[in-house]
Formats: structure tokens, C-alpha cells, sequence
């Protein structure tokens, strides 16, 4: 028979699982000595049982009459007595916290015998009723449905009839007569009479509780958080203790560090004579620890204890719920408390230098989302007047504050006079790309997380929000409308790419002290910083201790994925040991995309060599700034490609020029030209480019494209090595799907590469390696390695096409409704998909690497600076992971945290 119910005495705090984390915590405290009310826990495994049927499982039913018994009898009362009555609340408790999403119901076991017998025992009739109708209202609304409301509603008409102001000046006999309202108001409501037998009271709440793991509310926490949905609540039932029986009772919340700034010390609230909820529902103010010091130094002496006692235990901060009934302290709850980002590093040295903990053990404290936060500007909390226009997506964190531009070249020109701008646009192409870079901020009206907006913005670190649906742009009368108010270009709007919130007008924006250190060392940082600021030098300080023990103890290398200078000598002064990934067709937009066009574009030799002897020295210049930038570094640059559409002119557009200056009947070379030009562009048109002419597909099928590449990394490698430095450029073929492919590519480069040595007297040394991402490709590990000195799995594209989900399209469209309904608990373009593309990655790195053991792999897919894939990718046995510059701390501190 399974076990549903745990005595208190018998879990502790490793059976979270099965306990909930309420639970196993009440149980460690228990085993600790602590004065915990006594009680039991019913088990998650009961709550998953009872959503799978429907109804309790009957061994539950009569656990919970054993475990009732035991109660019954270390306690000498009985539930629903009429002397001295036992009580007892009926509690939520998921193996995460779900602060307040789920149900309580206090009380359980008053009826109307038993009430009086409260009133005797407690020697305070007023109490007694109060506690009654408590009952009956928590029940009431939340076993019964009935409407919250209506009981306050009753409650609020008897105080106006009694012309008083605060509950606690009715009378015994107004709460008795309340009690009857409340308990016609059930049955009106209900259709059933409030259950005066105990026993049926606690199933119900039961029920109830299991229940509210499935509300609205409670699914779109989990969603939010991350929580699966069909882990289920435990529910523990607890003799009840009063806070509300006079002056030496009371009730309070505390935490043994400050769980905002991470400062040791006590604090916390104290509300005498009140129960739990009062605290919650704030209908009193609180007092401080040091007040109740004053009232009840016992009690205060005694928690005190406690609370070291448990910090010692945990070894980390704790949150504590207490009661005190007439004089004795109860501990009603502890867990490992919630803290901000800052606090978390902060805690974490604080506790190494306690000698509590390890600085492996602070490594793993602390998370890269954590740190990611701390990185970005942030919105000043404090500042009120805050107009929201619309929450969209958040696609890349951070706060900007700028003129709302609708363009590109407006945003460029802007940027250019000094402005700060908000490029907004439905969705972005690679058009916008100097827009974006001049702009502070980047909102689109579509798109998801890993559209073009998203990905480029997040790979440059600015901030961006996509997919706010309710932002509508109007390119011709140059304005944006949300709702009904229209807001021109050129006016001030702020967006939060950490929660998608675009506002009006300007928001305070505070910069981030812990990018100073990034930038600039740990002593300039502080430098910086006013003699004050405590806090922000220790947090500084504790980033760059942790993170410095990420550096030692990881085994993934982190590369950093930049196309430019710039973005190269950021991402090595942020910790890159080399570029993973350089997209290099960010190099043919703006004024070389018509060079591109025309090499595709050639029908003869001598246009195609125009096109190539016009592209060469550029293409090399690109190569030697960014090898220079990361000398002594891995530098892997990939061979052209997106599809070829996105170097030839829009269809559409080029269709409609051809047909008006047609009619127009401007015949003439421009025009002559245009149709040609057209000509091609639809003997080129795809229907779906994504899975069309790309890639080494594009390199094999465009004579001379790769070779010019090739010959450009080949040349600016001489280029640097006659200069003194040491180049170490590799090559990177991308969407290969065939060994044959690789073969082909090799082939020519390999050509290439000896005909450049020798015209420059000097040894080449520039691996030829493939990205894995497609499925095939990883099917076919063995046989790519035998063409390929190393892989990088591009698991943007392998996401792609192992789900079939085009990437630039479904986030917006469907993902919110397959979150919803269980098919995904988190974007697979996001997080890694372990089970189906993971298994792919897993496959090739197995069978490639026995194929070639000096196999080099990596990963450049956007999920190299997510921190749950890092993990993974140090599971499987990467050499390193290639994240944008941005990221590059972040994966830091995940890939040391992998490895403790
Ligand atoms: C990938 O597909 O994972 C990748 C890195 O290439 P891109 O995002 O440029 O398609
Ligand atoms: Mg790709």
C-alpha cells in the first residue's frame, strides 16, 4: 500500500518531491527540535493520484483517520470535541513555492458543539466565535465557491449596524450572530449547509486544496516559472495555534538576511494578537523584531535561536513564519528564502567567508540569469508616473528610453545628430540592420523570441521587445497607434526588455555597476564608486570572486559569436577565448549588397570577375580587422548563408516598379535593366527559402562565391602572420546535410589555401570544419567527421528542422497555446529540446568523435548562452559553447556551475 501520509516526524527536507517543500521543511524542523505545532503532510504522489480519478484515493481516507488518531492522542483533544477541541489548518505546499496561488483553510474541526467547547478552554468566547466564523468564511469561499465578497459584505453591514470600525470590536454575540448570516449565506449560495462534521470539513478542504493546484491563476505561475504542471501540491494539516487570543499572542514573518540587499541581521514584521492572514491581508501595521523584543523578550529570545539555528542548518538565508500563543512560540514554516539577484551574490561570499560554505557550493547559489540581470540597465523602481502602453514579448533585457523612430535611415540619422531613438517596425530584416545598431532600443508589433529583431538585438545587447500585437505602425502617416492613443515619430517612449513593457514618455534609467567591472576590472569598478555604496562594492566584489571561480573550475571553453571588430573586443574583453561564430553575410549588407546581387546576378565571366575583384579586398579587410582583434584566439568564420532572396530585391517591390514605369511607358536602359533584374528574381523565387538555395548549397551552385570567402580568410591570415601576429582563422561550412557537400567545399579551399601559401612563402594552417544542423548531418556524424577537423551545432536551424517549426514564425503564432496545453514547457528555440534535438547532438558527438577522436565541437546556436542548455552541453561533452558577447559572462558562470 502506498504511503500518502508523513507524520511530521518522519520526512525531512531532502523529500521536497514527495513532501512539498512546506512539508519536508515542517519535518526538518521537527527533527531539529524546534517547536513545531504537531501535524502531518499528505503527499504529492496522493494529489497526482486524485487528479488522475477524480477522487481521493481510498488508502488516503484511511491514512489520514491513523494519522488523525496519533494527533488525537499526543495532543489529548479530539477533533471537533466539545471540550477543548482539536483544530487544525489545512495547508498548500508544491515542492516549489507558489506564493499565494494556491488554497488554506484554518479552523478546521469548529462546528457548532465544538465552539463552545473553544470558548471554554480558551476562556474567551469572542475568540471562539471569531474563530468560527473565520472557518466558515475561508471554507465558504474557497471548498464551497461562494463569493468572497458577500462575506465581507456581511461583515462590513454588521460593523455599520454595531457603528463600529475595527473587527475586533464586535462582540461575542455579534460574531455568533454573524456566524448564523454566514452560514445562511453558504447554504443560499451553495445549495449545501455548511458541514458541521469534521471529518467531512477536512476531506473537502482536501480536495480543495488539491483542486487549486489547477487554477487559472496557479497554471500561469507555473508557466511563467517554469514549473511543470503534473507535479501536484502536498497538503499539511496542522494543529492549529493562535496568534489572536490577546496581547501575548501574535503572529510574524522574518528572514535571517535581508533578502533585497543580503545585509545579515534580523528582519522581519510582528503583528500581536492577529492570525497569518491579518499579516498578508495588511488590515494592521506591523511591528518590528526590535518591538517585539521589547513585548515579549522570551518569545524573541527563543526565535532568535531558531533562526541561527536554521541558518546554520540551511546554511542559507531562511524565511521564517512564527506564531506566539499566550506566551509560546510556535514555528509554523521555513524555507531557503527568495532573493533578488544581487542579494544572491552577495549571500553567497557572505556564507564563504562565514565558513558555511564552499565557494563550489556559492558557484551553484548563484544562477546566470541572476547575473544576467544585473547586467542590464535598469529601469529606476522608484520612479512613479509611469504611462504602460503595452507589454509585448521580452525579447533581450534591458531599459531604453528614446524617440520612437519608423525607420532605418531615420534612426541612423538621428542617432547621427545625437539622439538616443526606439527603432519601431512591424518586424525587422537584415535592412534594418544599421538601424538597429544605431538605436538604443528595438520594438517590433511581430515576431517571437528568436526573430530576426530578437536574435540581432540580443546578440548586439540592446535591448528589445517583439510581438507587442497592440502596437500598430503607420509608415505612411508616420505615426504608432496603441488603442486609441496615437503617438507621432520623434516622441519619447521607453521599453523594458526584461519584462516587455513599452511606456510613454521617459522612465529613470540606472546603469549597472557590475558591466563597469566586466568592461574595466574589478579595481576601476570600484574606484567608481562612492565611499557610500557599501552594497554595490561588495556586490561587485562577489560577482567577481564567483565568477573568477566559475573560470577555474569549467571545462567548456566559451567563444563568443561576432561578426565585427567591435563586437569581437567586447566579447574578449567580457571573458571570450575566441568567435564561434561570424556570420559573415552581415558583411555584404548596406552598399556591398549590390556587389552580392551582382554575382549572383552574372551571366558572363567577366561579370561574375567584376563582381568578385570588387568584393576581394573588402571581404579581406573584414578579416584582418577581426583576426587581429582576436589574436592568438580561435576565429571561426562561416561561409555565406542565408537564402539568396535576402540579397536580391523584394519581388513584390521590384514587380510593381516594373509595371508602373511600363505603363508610364518609360522605355530605356533603367527600365530595360529593372526587367532583367525581375527576370531573375523570379526564376530565383522560393517558396520557402529557409529550406532552399542557402548555405554550402549557395556556395556549390554560385561559382566563386566561397572561393572569394576562402581566399579572403586565406590572405588576411597571411596578412596578420607577415605582421607578426598569430591568426588562427577556421572555416566553417554551414547547412551541410551531405559529406559529399564538405568533400566539395574542401576540395576547392584546400586549393585555395596552398596557392595562397605558396604565392606568400608561409605555411597555412586554416581547419576546414562543417555545422551540424540538420538532421541528417547528425545522423551522419561518423561520415562528416572524416571531411570536417571540427563540428558546431547550429541548433537554431537543427531545432528548425528536427520540430519542422519555422523560427521565424511560430512564437509569435501558436507557442502560447501549445505552452497552455502541456506540448511545450518552454520555447525548444530557447531552451535545448534534450529528448529530440539534444538526442541529435548527442548522436553526432558520439559517433563523430569515434569516427575522429581530435574532433574539435562546439556550439553556435543561440542556445550556447542559455543557461539550462549550457548544462547540457557540458554533459554531453562539448569543447566549448558560442554565445553572443552579451551572454559571455553569463555562459561563464553556468559552464563553472556545470562543472561543480
Ligand atoms: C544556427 O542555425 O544555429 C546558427 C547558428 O546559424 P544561423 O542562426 O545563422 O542560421
Ligand atoms: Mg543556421
Amino acid at each position: 500500500m502506498a504511503t500518502y501520509v508523513y507524520d511530521f516526524s518522519e520526512g525531512n527536507k531532502d523529500l521536497k518531491d514527495l513532501l512539498g517543500g512546506k512539508g519536508a521543511n515542517l519535518a526538518e524542523m521537527t527533527r531539529l527540535g524546534l517547536p513545531v505545532p504537531p501535524g502531518f503532510t499528505i503527499t504529492t504522489e496522493a494529489c497526482r493520484a486524485y487528479r488522475s480519478t477524480g477522487h481521493l484515493p481510498p488508502e488516503l481516507r484511511v491514512e489520514v483517520t491513523m494519522a488523525v488518531r496519533r494527533l488525537e492522542d499526543e495532543l489529548g483533544r479530539g477533533l471537533g470535541d466539545f471540550h477543548d477541541p482539536l483544530l487544525v489548518s489545512v495547508r498548500s505546499g508544491a515542492k516549489f513555492s507558489m506564493p499565494g496561488m494556491m488554497d488554506t483553510v484554518l479552523n478546521i474541526g469548529l462546528n457548532d458543539a465544538s465552539v463552545q467547547g473553544l470558548a471554554k478552554f480558551s476562556d474567551d468566547e469572542r475568540f471562539a466565535w471569531d474563530s468560527y466564523r473565520r472557518l466558515i468564511q475561508m471554507f465558504g469561499k474557497t471548498v464551497l465557491g461562494v463569493d468572497a465578497d458577500l462575506f465581507s459584505h456581511a461583515l462590513d453591514a454588521m460593523k455599520a449596524d454595531r457603528g463600529v470600525v475595527a473587527d475586533t470590536d464586535l462582540t461575542a454575540s455579534d460574531l455568533h450572530e454573524l456566524v448564523e448570516q454566514f452560514k445562511t449565506l453558504v447554504r443560499e449560495e451553495s445549495g449545501r449547509d455548511f458541514p458541521q462534521h469534521p471529518r467531512e470539513q477536512l476531506d473537502l478542504a482536501i480536495t480543495a486544496v488539491f483542486d487549486s493546484w489547477d487554477t487559472d491563476r496557479a497554471r500561469l505561475y507555473r508557466r511563467r516559472e517554469r514549473i511543470p504542471h503534473d507535479l501536484g501540491t502536498a497538503v499539511n494539516v496542522v494543529s492549529m495555534v493562535f496568534g489572536n487570543l490577546g496581547a501575548d499572542s501574535g503572529t510574524g514573518v522574518c528572514f535571517t538576511r535581508d533578502p533585497s540587499t543580503g545585509r545579515s541581521g534580523d528582519y522581519g514584521d510582528y503583528l500581536p494578537n492577529a492570525q497569518g492572514e491579518d499579516v498578508v491581508a495588511g488590515i494592521r501595521n506591523t511591528l518590528t523584531l526590535a518591538d517585539l523584543e521589547r513585548l515579549d523578550p522570551t518569545s524573541y529570545t527563543e526565535l532568535r535561536q531558531a533562526m541561527r539555528r536554521l541558518e546554520t542548518h540551511y546554511r542559507d538565508l531562511c524565511d521564517i513564519e512564527f506564531t506566539i500563543e499566550r506566551g509560546k512560540l510556535w514555528m509554523l514554516q521555513t524555507r531557503v528564502g527568495k532573493r533578488t539577484a544581487a542579494a544572491a551574490f552577495r549571500i553567497a561570499t557572505q556564507l564563504v567567508d562565514e565558513h558555511l560554505i564552499t565557494l563550489d557550493e556559492a558557484l551553484e547559489r548563484v544562477t546566470g540569469a541572476q547575473l544576467g540581470k544585473l547586467m542590464f540597465p535598469q529601469f529606476d523602481a522608484r520612479s512613479d508616473g509611469r504611462t504602460l502602453l503595452t507589454t509585448g514579448m521580452a525579447a533581450s533585457p534591458g531599459a531604453a528610453v528614446g524617440q520612437l523612430v519608423l525607420d532605418s535611415v531615420t534612426a541612423q540619422d538621428r542617432a547621427a545628430e545625437g539622439a538616443d531613438v526606439i527603432l519601431v517596425r512591424r518586424e525587422t530584416n537584415p535592412d534594418d540592420l544599421g538601424g538597429m545598431i544605431a538605436a538604443v532600443g528595438v520594438l517590433t508589433s511581430r515576431g517571437g523570441k528568436t526573430s530576426h529583431a530578437a536574435v540581432v538585438a540580443r546578440g548586439m545587447g540592446t535591448t528589445c521587445v517583439v510581438g507587442a500585437e497592440a502596437v500598430e505602425v503607420d509608415l505612411a502617416a508616420r505615426q504608432v497607434r496603441v488603442g486609441e492613443r496615437v503617438i507621432d515619430e520623434g516622441e519619447t517612449i521607453a521599453i523594458d526588455g526584461s519584462t516587455g513593457e513599452v511606456f510613454l514618455g521617459a522612465v529613470p534609467v540606472v546603469p549597472s555597476p557590475v558591466v563597469r567591472y566586466l568592461e574595466e576590472g574589478l579595481e576601476a569598478a570600484l574606484a567608481e564608486l562612492s565611499a557610500e555604496d557599501e552594497e554595490t562594492a561588495e556586490l561587485v566584489t562577489a560577482v567577481d570572486r564567483i565568477l573568477t571561480h566559475a573560470d577555474t573550475v569549467r571545462r567548456l571553453r566559451v567563444h563568443a559569436n561576432a561578426d565585427t571588430a567591435p563586437d569581437a573586443r567586447r566579447a574578449r574583453t567580457w571573458g571570450a577565448q575566441g568567435i564561434g561564430l561570424c556570420r559573415t553575410e552581415h558583411m555584404f549588407l548596406g552598399e556591398r549588397r549590390v556587389l552580392i546581387e551582382h554575382l549572383i546576378l552574372a551571366r558572363t565571366d567577366e561579370e561574375r570577375q567584376h563582381a568578385l575583384d570588387a568584393l576581394l579586398p573588402l571581404q579581406r579587410a573584414d578579416f584582418v580587422d577581426l583576426l587581429r582583434e582576436m589574436d592568438g584566439l580561435p576565429t571561426t568564420i562561416r561561409l555565406i548563408d542565408p537564402p539568396l532572396h535576402e540579397f536580391l530585391p523584394d519581388l513584390t517591390a521590384l514587380s510593381v516598379t516594373v509595371a508602373l514605369a511600363t505603363e508610364r511607358g518609360e522605355e530605356g536602359p533603367d527600365l530595360e535593366r529593372d526587367r532583367a533584374l525581375l527576370a531573375a528574381v523570379e526564376r530565383m523565387h522560393e517558396a520557402n527559402p529557409m529550406l532552399g538555395l542557402r548555405g554550402v548549397r549557395l556556395g556549390l551552385v554560385v561559382p566563386g562565391l566561397f572561393a572569394l570567402q576562402i581566399r579572403a580568410v586565406a590572405e588576411a591570415t597571411a596578412q596578420r602572420l607577415h605582421e607578426g601576429g598569430r591568426p588562427h582563422a577556421e572555416i566553417m561550412v554551414p547547412l551541410a546535410a551531405s559529406v559529399m557537400e564538405l568533400h566539395l567545399v574542401r576540395d576547392e579551399a584546400e586549393q585555395i589555401l596552398a596557392e595562397v601559401a605558396e604565392a606568400e612563402g608561409l605555411q597555412l594552417h586554416v581547419p576546414i570544419g562543417a555545422m551540424i544542423e540538420l538532421p541528417r548531418a547528425a545522423l551522419t556524424a561518423d561520415r562528416m567527421a572524416g571531411a570536417a577537423a571540427f563540428f558546431s551545432f547550429g541548433t537554431n536551424d537543427l531545432t528548425q528542422t528536427t520540430w519542422g517549426f519555422s523560427r521565424d514564425d511560430v512564437e509569435g503564432a501558436f507557442f502560447a497555446e501549445y505552452t497552455e496545453r502541456g506540448v511545450l514547457s518552454v520555447s525548444p528555440f530557447e531552451t535545448i529540446d534534450q529528448r529530440g534535438v539534444g538526442r541529435l547532438v548527442r548522436i553526432a558527438v558520439e559517433e563523430g568523435r569515434a569516427a575522429r577522436p581530435d574532433l574539435v565541437l562546439g556550439v553556435c546556436g543561440e542556445h550556447g548562452g542559455d543557461p539550462e542548455s549550457v548544462h547540457f552541453f557540458h554533459e554531453v561533452g562539448l569543447d566549448y559553447v558560442s554565445c553572443s558577447p552579451f551572454r559571455v559572462p553569463v555562459a561563464r558562470l553556468e559552464a563553472g556551475r556545470a562543472a561543480v
